[in-house]
């Protein structure tokens, strides 16, 4: 193994040397590959508290009061928690779209590094490490899941069994950029099953699932009843990046 190793650091070094890295978000020459750039690495704005408990929400004040936020403190969400790196904004955009579509694959490493250190005790007495599933015509169009690619990379970070197709995806689901919260989980009711090779595997399991972005939580929520319903005994949600608000 340590001589395949070799080789693939000494041909990335040689890469390095030929064509130089660039930034994993603007075109700037970076000296390492799978990095960021000053101007773009300063620009990020990665959450850290407070926020809330349950789903990750950053709150704008520190208020011991309020450890959860209104809305989960209304209606509980079928994850027991929330976390996520980055807030997904002007700055993380670009480079979260390039890994999605595939210029940029090289940044998935750095990705998980960054998810394991969104919360580390979130991986406490995790079983099993999956990811929001891609329809398969998407996926045969698209080539990968970059969530099933992150989720595999982090396993690893982690030292966690990795199943990116615990969950199924029915229905190539319209793209849910122009649509309100409410037609959002219209659109993905029902768009995700177990895989019925896991059905008894996942009974009691703590399961975490990883996407790439958090938007309206309308596809992470219906991820996360199919697994509840299936038996799964708690789902946790981990994503790259968040909306600042929901
Ligand atoms: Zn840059
Ligand atoms: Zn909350």
């Amino acid at each position: 193994m340590g001589i395949f190793q070799n080789i693939k650091s000494v041909s990335g070094f040689l890469l390095d040397q030929v064509i130089p890295p660039t930034c994993l978000s603007c075109t700037e020459t970076v000296g390492n590959s799978a990095a960021l750039c000053p101007n773009c690495w300063s620009s990020l704005t990665f959450i850290s508290e407070p926020f809330c408990q349950t789903c990750g929400l950053p709150f704008d004040l520190e208020d011991d009061d309020n450890q959860v936020c209104g809305p989960c403190l209304k209606k509980t969400p079928p994850y027991s928690l929330m976390r996520s790196s980055l807030i997904y904004d002007e700055a993380s955009r670009p480079m979260i779209l390039s890994f999605k579509h595939g210029d940029q694959l090289d940044a998935c490493p750095t990705f998980a590094k960054w998810l394991a250190t969104a919360d580390p005790s979130m991986f406490h007495d995790v079983d099993v490490v999956t990811a929001v599933p891609l329809h398969w015509l998407r996926l045969l169009k698209r080539r990968y899941n970059q969530s099933a690619m992150m989720s595999n990379a982090l396993a690893k970070t982690q030292n966690l069994g990795a199943i990116p197709d615990l969950l199924t995806r029915q229905r190539n689901t319209a793209s849910q950029g122009h649509l309100t919260r409410n037609q959002r989980r219209a659109n993905v009711r029902g768009a995700f099953r177990m895989n019925p090779r896991y059905q008894a595997f996942v009974e009691d399991k703590v399961v975490l699932l990883v996407d790439d972005v958090l938007t309206t939580g309308a596809t992470i929520e219906a991820c996360c009843l199919a697994l509840r319903n299936a038996g799964a005994a708690e789902v946790r949600v981990l994503t790259l990046a968040r909306a600042s608000s929901s």
